[in-house]
């Protein structure tokens, strides 16, 4: 798809950020080329349109910029799951292990109907830990996870782009 080579340019590598030796991907450059930001948009809603998906589901915070853009266009809902102690109600909790310690997604109990068809948005996958936490969320409110959508992932974590059983869709790898 032309598309993506256009995707691919608009995202700018950082190297040592927020750490020494960590390799940072910033999608930000992407959202000042709104001709870009659609093309991405319009690639997951073209794959997510007509596929009965009733929830678009997306990982605090850059799940938060794309999620809504995909949820309006195809119909769906939109749920966020969120960092711990930032949503007001009655909350489910799946904690997942991280390079150094671990840290939690929450989603409010209801947010999600038992058998409805769910998308899961973040911008990036690495290891998979993050999107593992997100499915096992929406498993326990017996919804299904069809697909996870990200923009980006890191070729060196290939082997774990399917998670929990689950596909995971990305646009382009990271350089
Ligand atoms: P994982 O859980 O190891 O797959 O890491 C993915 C999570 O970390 C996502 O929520 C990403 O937003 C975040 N993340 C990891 N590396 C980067 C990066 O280079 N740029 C932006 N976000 C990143």
């Amino acid at each position: 798809d032309p598309r993506l080579q256009g995707i691919s340019d608009a995202i700018r590598v950082v190297p040592h950020f927020p750490k020494p030796g960590i390799m940072f991907n910033d999608i930000t450059p992407l959202l000042l080329r709104p001709g870009v930001f659609k093309d991405a948009v319009d690639m997951f809603v073209e794959r997510y349109r007509g596929m009965g998906i009733a929830v678009v589901a997306g990982i605090e915070a850059r799940g938060f910029i794309f999620g809504p853009a995909i949820a309006l266009a195809i119909g769906a809902k939109f749920v966020p799951l969120r960092k711990p102690k930032k949503l007001p109600g009655e909350v489910v909790s799946e904690s997942y292990v991280l390079e150094y310690g671990t840290d939690c997604l929450e989603m409010h109990v209801g947010a999600i109907e038992p058998e409805e068809r769910v998308v899961v948005v973040d911008d990036l996958v690495a290891t998979g830990g993050t999107l593992s936490a997100a499915i096992r969320l929406i498993e326990r409110a017996g919804a299904d996870v069809i697909e996870c959508a990200c923009l980006i992932g890191l070729p060196k974590f290939k082997d774990f782009y399917k998670l929990n059983g689950k596909p995971v869709y990305i646009l382009v790898e990271s350089r």
